[in-house]
């Protein structure tokens, strides 16, 4: 088994759901004791959350490359950033370390294709749903457009997302209101759901839809282990 890097902290509240989807997984499919070899670098989220808000996107890719070098250093085989929005530097990343960065968006796109699915509504931060770093690499690369919600609806989401789970906080109200900007996507043609961020699991589940949902963390997670034990 490969030993998995993971860039974490971002929030930490969706690093343990990679630690133990990691772990547990490495179970089901090795069976016995057996867990995921790894090393984590986690971040104090306060740090990177300030460089976002003011656009030091420099700053964060600095902190971004230092810990990939880090682990690399340490042993790790492959990097994982453990959130979506922070794959805005993943080039850079990928750039500065030899072990293969495992990318979420292109992780997500090969279960997307496998669904039939063509009008998947993207979930995250402002930063994933309206800059072009996410929904671009699955566009070029994959050939896969993605919906957003509207302006109110992304405020919703994106502020649900920093001030409730990335502080551990999951109300039903919240829930009520991501279900609300579903609902008004699909409205507007949108047949499945892509929980963009790695918090968004934390508040909805694919049992509270009737179409195909794609869980980034879980799928990035996934891809991550299938490179460990290749
Ligand atoms: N974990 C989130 C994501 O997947 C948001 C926190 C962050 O900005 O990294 O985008």
């Amino acid at each position: 088994m490969k030993t998995i890097g993971l860039i974490g902290g971002m929030s930490w509240e969706s690093t343990v759901t990679y630690y133990q989807l990691l772990n547990r997984m490495a179970r089901e499919r090795l069976g016995g004791l057996h867990s995921a070899k790894l090393l984590l670098w986690s971040f104090d989220f306060a740090e990177i959350e300030a460089y976002q808000a003011a656009g030091n996107w420099t700053a964060a890719t600095e902190e971004m490359v230092s810990a990939a070098r880090k682990l690399e250093r340490g042993g790790a085989e492959c990097v994982v950033i453990c959130t979506n929005t922070m794959h805005k530097m993943a080039e850079e990343v990928q750039a500065a370390v030899d072990v293969p960065l495992i990318h979420i968006a292109d992780a997500t796109a090969a279960t997307i294709k496998s669904a039939n699915v063509t009008r998947p509504l993207l979930l995250a931060t402002r930063y994933t749903m309206e800059q072009e770093f996410y929904k671009g690499r699955l566009k070029r690369a994959h050939d896969i457009g993605v919906l957003v919600p509207d302006d109110a609806g992304r405020t919703v989401v994106h502020d649900i997302i920093y001030d409730e789970l990335c502080q551990g906080v999951v109300l039903p109200k919240s829930k009520a209101r991501y279900l609300e900007v579903v609902a008004a996507a699909r409205h507007g043609g949108a047949d499945s759901v892509i929980f963009g961020c790695t918090e968004v699991g934390l508040l909805i589940g694919p049992s509270d839809f009737d179409i195909p949902v794609f869980d980034t963390t879980v799928l990035h997670a996934r891809a991550a282990l299938d490179f460990a034990l290749a």
